[in-house]
């Protein structure tokens, strides 16, 4: 195995020197995190180790603070689009791996894809998130036509399009990755799965292209080689020790920023779940329980502040609440994973066409009215990428303060058109009053400015933004 920057023995040893840490000691990392400025990882081995209860709600009420600090309080909303599940891989955590013979296999066509978007464009969605199996008869030429293909999809009546499309799929090569850079894509998403190397390799057939753990590992420097500056990471919590992997993530964020100069644009921490005929889920020892799974998104919070944070559908609607005022800061909404499953109603939710099970499956109105609800701001802002803001240019105005002087007033602006061409009469109820709310929340430049915009949007105009 060559070397990387994920050393097992030192996060170990840090896990294991850190094992006690006293009150003092947590509330001098409690105040630097309040600087908003990172954390090192001898202060988050020792914040992983922490049990005061009473501490804990201070880690809670600082992830809020911090997250409403920098980003607002607007929450992004995209939708999972699952286009291929034919995969060369094993993984023996996923519905799709190819010893599998419980799973449909299905790629859908470029027609197929055009009717699945225009299904998410009538509900309103504006930012999607693709994801593929790994096989080479679907390899990046395969990526390119159904991406392209979800780009020009729009609908009439109200007027739907996509505007930004994020992708989930295995490493490429540095060629690879520039097809997709010039189709315009987002965000890539590659997560570790686990960073412990040998717990990757029984997961993971050495056979397998998969089985490459460095591979994998530097995917997104790879990417951002390749122009791709909005990179993702993440692990799939419950393969491995939870308090090894948020340090995983912590060295790959660090080591992103030391060789590249910016960390990773999101942050996705998905628990596993139970998938189609795959015991795994039902063997490990490593599952994280709820308590676990709120101290962990907290503490990563607090760790990288600057990294949007991503909260799915795998979750109960009753945990996602939760969640929302420990830092996330995007999740998706009406939720199908099934291959087809927008358009094919019939099958949405079928154990066959999913990589796993997914517990909220609530529609996008539901999701906004109770984001709304609970004083939140939902957005599909897609206007960083489109200003050119990517990369590290937006970790600059992060860290400055100044991604909520763009993202507010942008939540608001998106808001308005979902609840103009979208929205149920209930939530287009609550949501007029929200915006109302926060418009004079405003100070007087933006005020006057989203104002007269929204009045633009009332008489027609779309896709206006800061
Ligand atoms: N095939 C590509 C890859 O492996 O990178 C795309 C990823 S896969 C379709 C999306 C992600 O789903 C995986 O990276 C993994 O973290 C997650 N996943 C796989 N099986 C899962 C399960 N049983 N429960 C929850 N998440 C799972
Ligand atoms: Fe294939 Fe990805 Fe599933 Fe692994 S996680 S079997 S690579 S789809």
């Amino acid at each position: 195995m060559p070397e990387t920057f994920i050393h097992p023995e030192e996060i170990e040893g840090l896990l294991a020197g850190n094992r006690r840490p006293d009150r003092r000691q947590i509330e001098e990392i409690l105040a630097h995190a309040r600087e908003a400025k990172g954390l090192n990882p001898p202060e988050v081995a020792a914040l992983l180790n922490l049990e005061d209860p009473d501490l804990w709600q201070e880690v809670f009420r600082l992830a809020k603070e911090l997250k409403l600090e920098i980003y607002g309080r607007r929450i992004v909303l995209f939708a999972p689009f699952y286009v291929s599940n034919h995969c060369a891989n094993d993984c023996a955590y996923c519905g799709f791996r190819c010893s599998n013979t419980a799973s449909e296999r299905r790629a859908l066509t470029v027609d197929e894809v055009r009717r699945e978007v225009e299904l998410l464009e009538r509900t309103g969605h504006k930012r999607l998130l693709m994801v593929y199996g790994e096989h080479p008869k679907y390899g990046v030429k395969y990526m390119a036509e159904t991406i392209a293909a979800a780009y020009a999809t729009r609908t009439s009546d109200p007027c739907g399009e996509i505007r930004r499309i994020n992708i989930n799929a295995a490493p490429l090569d540095v060629p690879d990755y520039r097809v997709l850079k010039d189709l315009a894509i987002g965000t890539y998403q590659v997560f570790q799965e686990t960073y412990h190397p040998g717990r990757y390799a029984e997961l993971h057939p050495a056979r397998t292209r998969k089985g490459d753990y460095a591979y994998r590992l530097y995917a997104l420097h790879r990417a951002q080689e390749a122009g791709l500056d909005d990179v993702a990471v993440g692990a799939l919590f419950g393969l491995y020790d939870w308090k090894f992997e948020v340090l995983g993530i912590l060295y790959h964020a660090l080591d992103m920023e030391k060789s590249l100069g910016v960390g990773p644009h999101t942050v996705s921490f998905p628990r596993l779940q139970p998938a189609i005929n795959t015991p795994l889920y039902h063997e490990t020892p490593y599952l994280v329980s709820d308590d676990d799974f709120r101290k962990l998104v907290a503490i990563v919070r607090l760790m990288v502040p600057y990294t949007g944070m991503i909260l799915t559908a795998r979750e109960k609607p009753e945990l996602r609440h939760e969640m929302y005022s420990l830092g996330v800061s995007q999740i998706d909404g009406g939720t199908r994973i099934g291959i087809g499953g927008y358009s094919e109603k019939e099958k949405e939710n079928i154990p066959e066409r999913q990589q796993f099970t997914i517990y909220d499956t609530r529609s996008l109105d539901d999701v906004i009215r109770e984001l709304i609800e609970l004083d939140y701001i939902p957005s599909f802002c897609t206007a960083c990428y489109r200003s050119h803001r990517t990369g590290e240019a937006f970790m600059n105005l992060a860290k400055h303060g100044h991604a909520k002087d763009t993202c507010q007033p942008n939540a608001i602006l998106t808001l308005k058109e979902f609840l103009l061409d979208y929205a149920s009469p209930e939530t287009r109820r609550v949501g007029d009053a929200l915006l109302a709310r926060e418009i004079e929340r405003l100070d007087a430049r933006d005020h006057e400015r989203v104002s007269r915009q929204v009045k633009e949007i009332e008489a027609g105009k779309r896709d206006l933004y800061f």
